[in-house]
């Protein structure tokens, strides 16, 4: 950040605002939350105002011993502080990108990121008064949206219920007090699995129940719900909700998705699979994917996903969120036609113009992709 001149950032004329797309920013603050959750800060050397909606996220493409890899991080900033934005990032024991970039990533580093994007976001689904729900780092996009509606003096109602495992394991959480403390309308409540041995603790205990919600937010019928933590966490919410009757259109997700395999070990596997599956697939009708790029082509059963397509033919399409989402794996097809179930991360008008998501994409017949 010392490349910036302060008096830039007033200067309307210079100041740029950020769109859709891949962006090279430096990393100018590094913040340890708890002991495996660290917050990265970005910037930019010229004044650029990161504007989002809250809870979207951004993709990471960084490289690796040599290889590319892009994972997704929601941002966990607001845009109401738009000169930089954050990401939150629990460090996963056996991951690759959380554990490099706790380990690597400092002050002063440049990487790129694709995005904002994300349809998990509370300015597309407006309501006065919500329940925000999160469980460990799934607290980063509730997070961002608490601190916009908090920041810019709105007078949502917001009751905010975080689970954590320990009291020392809860992010954000003198932030959290802070904000409680200045305003009527945010409620937090703090759920623990459990205390350790010489930590006191006086808020809720165990998981997360349809007593305690009653007790959290006795109005929670009322209110849009946002919810993000683990899979076995947002089944149970789900589950909980939709058996006290709530209406589950108001209710809206983010999975931080399943776990990667990696691109080696995927094409090991399907290499593998697809000598398995010869045998089996003899009757089954089969189609031609050409990589025009790479100059291979590959026979699969119609109906095989394009990104697996990709990998039995050694070519590494990259991958971050799976979902459809994050647009990391967009490849054009030049010829043929494939289906497609995406998460909103592609336009329209890149439809249009023949682009796919590979992650989400699946072959129908002969297709060839500019890959
Ligand atoms: C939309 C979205 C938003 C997200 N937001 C956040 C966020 O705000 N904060 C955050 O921390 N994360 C977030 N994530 C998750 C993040 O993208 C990564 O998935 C996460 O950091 C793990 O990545 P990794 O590279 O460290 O782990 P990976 O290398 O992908 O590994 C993940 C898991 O697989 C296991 N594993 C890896 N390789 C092997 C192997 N060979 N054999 C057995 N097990 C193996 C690891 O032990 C680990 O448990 C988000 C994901 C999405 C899709």
């Amino acid at each position: 950040m010392s490349e910036f001149n302060t008096s830039d950032f007033m200067d309307t004329m210079s100041t740029q605002v950020w769109t859709n797309g891949r962006h090279l920013v430096r990393c100018v603050k590094v913040i340890a939350e708890t002991k495996d959750v660290t917050t990265f800060t970005f910037g930019m050397s010229e004044p650029v105002l990161f504007f989002f909606k809250p809870g979207q996220f951004v993709t990471l493409e960084l490289e690796i011993d040599g290889e590319r890899v892009m994972r997704s991080y929601t941002i966990s900033s607001s845009p109401s502080i738009p000169y930089s934005f954050s990401i939150t990032v629990k460090r996963v024991e056996g991951g690759l990108v959380s554990k490099w970039l706790h380990d690597n990533l400092k002050s002063g580093d440049q990487i790129a990121v694709h995005g904002p994007v994300g349809k998990f976001n509370c300015m597309d689904f407006p309501s006065d008064k919500v329940l925000l729900l999160s469980g460990g780092v799934g607290i980063t996009p509730v997070m961002s949206m608490a601190r916009w509606w908090f920041d810019t003096d709105s007078e949502v109602d917001m009751v905010f219920a975080h689970s954590a495992r320990t009291p020392n394991d809860i992010i954000y959480a003198r932030e959290l007090e802070y904000m409680s403390s200045r305003v009527d309308n945010f409620q937090m409540h703090l759920i623990c699995e459990r205390n350790e041995i010489g930590q006191a603790w006086g808020g809720y205990r165990g998981y997360m129940n349809i007593h305690m919600l009653s007790l959290i937010a006795p109005d929670f019928m009322e209110r849009e719900v946002f919810c993000c933590g683990p899979e076995p966490y947002m089944a149970a919410v789900r589950n909980m909700l939709r058996d006290a009757g709530y209406d589950m259109d108001r209710y809206h997700e983010e999975s931080f998705g399943e776990t990667p395999v990696k691109d080696v070990e995927r094409a090991e596997k399907h290499a593998d699979m697809a000598e398995e599956q010869e045998a089996l697939d003899q009757d089954q009708e089969t189609v031609q994917v050409s990589f025009t790029d790479a100059g291979v082509q590959v026979q699969v059963p119609v109906g095989t996903n394009l990104n697996e397509a990709a990998a039995q033919a050694g070519v590494n399409i990259s991958k971050a969120c799976g979902l459809g989402i994050c647009g990391a794996c967009r490849v054009q097809v030049t010829s043929g036609e494939c289906d497609m179930d995406h998460g909103g991360g592609i336009t329209d008008e890149e439809i249009a113009e023949g682009y796919v998501l590979s992650c989400c994409a699946t072959v129908k017949g002969d297709v060839e992709i500019d890959y």
